[in-house]
């Protein structure tokens, strides 16, 4: 049985053509976790074979909207098109029942609308919240897999938290946004595969703009990553969530910074790579 990651989205705030924003998937054996809903994550998961209606469950690692703002169609596309009642778990951090419920009054006059419409269409969007705290998660975790929550390190935005994914034949740690701290290290420690926002430091100072600067302080840099990955043991560095976005030859740039620190494979993500553990 093999456990698959499939980066759906590898992009930032910042807009780009082929790149959606942060969102990731897990799957084994037909069973699919997704981390993060950022912008085009439904159009990635219909790309990745994979439709709103087949999640087990939706988690959040924070709250920054690049990560979220998408949500709103991953619960409506699951709810017109499953054809009995079937209730989306989302786990996030303190702070997501907040947010759901902002997403599901946002869509009111929709949902109004459609069960006007439809005769078989009885009842609004069926949405299950978990907010968590770090430690052993229990709801949104498919028989046979375990998932462990850690808080990560990406202040000021509190609370933030990793998810440590075993699938029974894989681990992989979803980091989210972080820097370097005792919570990621504990989500990497002898993973499969790490997936990790992480910077260009040098290229984003260069530009020499305060806001972008401000971007560096609050992600890990490659060097961090490598390091963490080092440190951790981890056999595969997924680098995903890219500022910038890698232009021709990057890559490479990007792989060779990494291997001064850590010698283990590196996946420099595309949109719907799939890496196969
Ligand atoms: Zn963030």
């Amino acid at each position: 049985m093999t456990t698959s990651v499939i980066t759906l989205g590898t992009g930032s705030p910042i807009p780009h053509p082929d790149r959606a924003g942060p969102a990731t998937l897990v799957s084994s054996d037909g069973q699919h976790l997704l981390f993060d809903c950022g912008r085009g994550v439904v159009m990635r998961l219909a790309a990745a074979g994979v439709g709103p209606a087949q999640l087990h469950a939706v988690w959040l690692t924070h709250l920054h909207s690049d990560h979220i703002c998408d949500l709103g169609d991953v619960i409506t596309t699951r709810w017109i098109t499953t054809f009995t009642p079937t209730p989306l778990d989302i786990v996030g951090p303190p702070g997501t029942a907040a947010h759901v419920d902002a997403v599901l009054a946002s869509l009111s006059a929709d949902i109004g609308y459609r069960i006007a419409h439809h005769d078989d269409l009885d009842d609004p969007p069926m949405v299950r919240v978990h907010e968590i705290d770090p430690g052993e998660v229990h709801a949104g975790v498919p028989d046979g897999w375990s998932v462990r929550a850690a808080a990560t390190d990406h202040r000021p935005v509190i609370p933030t938290l990793g998810y440590r994914v075993a699938t029974g034949t894989a681990t992989v740690a979803i980091c989210g946004d972080t820097v370097p701290c005792e919570g990621l290290d504990e989500i990497c420690a002898a993973a499969d595969a790490m997936v990790i926002t992480a910077i260009r430091d040098d290229v984003v100072r260069s530009i020499g703009l305060p806001r972008l600067d401000d971007i560096c302080g609050y992600h890990s840099s490659l060097d961090a990553a490598a390091r963490t990955a080092a440190a951790a043991g981890v056999a595969t560095l997924i680098i995903t969530h890219h500022v910038p976005a890698p232009g021709p030859g990057d890559a490479d740039v990007i792989t060779s910074r990494i291997a001064d620190h850590y010698g283990g494979a590196v996946v420099v993500a595309n949109d719907l790579d799939r890496i196969d553990i």
